[in-house]
């Protein structure tokens, strides 16, 4: 769905539709349910979010809980059957040793900046926020490398070149297995077959730690890792039993991967009981002396089933449902220590600062990256049909835009500096473009956030020196009142337009918050009814409110 829209005609052709859903994607997950109730096709539902939350869920004829592998079988030959039940839990954790090949030929490939493996399920660590080690286990479970390497044939098979991401959410869970068995069959792979892949995964920060591990992911192809930095703070790392991460000088060991070829893309998070109030400035010093291009911050958030949300539950300051959301989100779902609105200042101030409307911190921490890497060996691929046009795209129009005169002066630096680099300089450019938009167009819902709280408090204040119940109103306040009425629907007006600038995939809120403003507006008013209708102005209230 994120490259096609569901239609009708899709689901009118299938027998019954499977829907798998992470916690953030429950608003698109309960409306493909609520699409197949409308044409009766039954939904079998698993993943995730219907794992944790199946109890709150309504419209799925079918719940496949838990990891689907062992299970899922037991569930098709009920329903062959005509015996299914309404739910179905996988009893243990399923040995993933032998996976199924995932159907790769059903993508169109062309939609897609990179492909997905998966070589491992679990972490060993047990960081107090983190539901992977709560769902996968501690215990890492590993594919055989001759399944991984089977996928990557077939993908190669399929024609993909380029990037893939090993999904997993710890590649380094298990370090032995990885060294002795995986890398050196990848290595292998890929010399046979001219290095056509490029990899990135995510690992924790103890990879830093291990050298000859970091040379075999250089020598594989890897060019990127998503490490869960979290926070510079100690104290935050200690409250949230991220102790692997202060074993090691953060700065130090995000430089040493970063010098075996390895972009360092992070997690970051702000809103720990810990935190003191310069916890912003030290975030964001962080990521800029570090030169860490992605650096994804987001709001502490209590998932179902971690320890954090059963801590803050039996403090009972856990305020609703996690929305899931770890990056570019100013809501959290938790009585936070710091007041929440220096909290949501602060984090902005984050955002702001690391994506600012021009670019430039961002583009010298792209800077700070490359010269890092300086001499790590490069494996040269042939480069994709999508791969040229999106270069193209992005060397015309990029130049145009707000943080044009940035990004020009980026290539430039590049070309003379890192020209060896150059597509992951441009690389780099194209994602800096999505986090600009992404930050522009959140921080544009902020701003109509504190428009409409500011002039709901204007009008409320001023409407405050009228009496409540006026029949004989003067002149005076027949006048102010009209005009405060006036202006309020001026300001819905004006912020419609507004609202209709920002990109979909943000408006939504907007939208949210000025329908929330119009109801306010409508009963800040309600007992000036008659005022407003002796001045003749059309007002949207009931009949009985107009009689009072
Ligand atoms: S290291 Fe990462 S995956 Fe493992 S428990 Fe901590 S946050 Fe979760």
């Amino acid at each position: 769905m994120n490259i096609e829209a569901l239609t009708e005609a899709h689901l009118l052709s299938a027998d019954a539709v499977f829907v798998s859903a992470m916690i953030v994607q429950k608003e698109s997950f309960n409306e493909v349910v609520r699409m197949c109730n409308r044409l009766g096709k039954p939904v079998i539902a698993g993943g995730p979010y219907p794992t944790h939350c199946h109890g709150e869920i309504t419209g799925v004829s079918h719940f496949v809980l838990g990891e689907a592998e062992e299970i899922l079988p037991v569930f098709l030959d009920d329903l062959r059957k005509g015996t299914a039940r309404a739910v179905y839990q996988a009893p243990e954790r399923p040995d993933i040793s032998q996976a199924p090949i995932p159907r790769f030929d059903l993508l169109d490939m062309n939609a897609y900046g990179s492909m997905a493996i998966q070589f491992s399920r679990g972490c060993p660590f047990k960081c107090e926020f983190c539901d992977i080690w709560v769902l996968y286990g501690n215990k890492p479970r590993l594919k055989a490398p001759q399944r991984v390497i089977a996928e990557f044939a077939r993908l190669a098979e399929l024609g993909w070149q380029g990037s893939v991401f090993v999904v997993d959410d710890n590649f380094i869970g298990n370090k032995r297995r990885v060294k002795q068995d995986l890398l050196p069959a990848i290595i292998a792979w890929q010399q046979d077959h001219g290095y056509v892949f490029r990899f990135f995964t995510e690992a924790s920060i103890n990879l830093a730690e291990d050298e000859k591990l970091m040379a075999l992911m250089r020598d594989s192809g890897f060019n990127g890792v998503f490490v869960g930095i979290e926070s510079p703070s100690p104290e935050s790392l200690q409250e949230t039993g991220k102790n692997q991460n202060l074993q090691v000088n953060l700065g130090q060991a995000v430089r040493k991967i970063q010098r075996y070829g390895l972009e360092v893309m992070a997690g970051f998070i702000v809103g720990f009981d810990s935190d003191s109030e310069d916890i912003f400035d030290r975030q964001i010093r962080f990521i800029d002396q570090a030169g860490i291009p992605q650096a994804m911050v987001g709001l502490l958030t209590a998932l179902p089933g971690t320890l954090l949300h059963q801590r803050l539950a039996a403090e009972g300051r856990i305020l609703g449902d996690a929305s899931g959301n770890n990056t570019h989100h100013l809501e959290t779902n938790f009585q936070t220590k710091m007041p929440a609105e220096q909290l949501r200042k602060g984090y902005q101030k984050i955002l702001d600062t690391l994506y600012d409307a021009a670019l430039k911190n961002y583009f010298q921490r792209c800077n700070r990256l490359l010269d890092n890497i300086g001499e790590a060996p490069l494996f040269r691929r042939s480069v994709r049909g999508a791969e040229i046009v999106m270069l193209l795209k992005s060397l015309f129009l990029q130049p145009l835009s707000p943080y044009g005169f940035q990004y020009v002066k980026y290539l430039i630096r590049n070309l003379m500096k890192n020209r060896r680099f150059f597509t992951e300089v441009v690389r780099l450019g194209i994602i800096g473009h999505h986090f600009h938009t992404m930050t522009r167009e959140l921080l544009k819902v902020e701003q109509i956030s504190r428009v409409l709280e500011m002039t709901y408090r204007n009008l409320s204040d001023q409407l405050r020196t009228y009496p409540l119940h006026v029949y004989d109103a003067s002149r005076t306040t027949l006048a102010g009142v009209t005009d405060l009425w006036r202006q309020s629907q001026t300001a819905l007006k004006d912020l419609s337009i507004r609202i209709n600038d920002i990109h979909e995939d943000f408006r939504g809120e907007a939208i949210r918050m000025h329908a929330e403003f119009a109801r306010r507006v409508l009963d800040l008013f309600q007992p000036l009814t008659p005022i407003l209708i002796q001045s003749g102005v059309p007002v949207p209230f009931t009949e009985s409110a107009a009689k009072q």
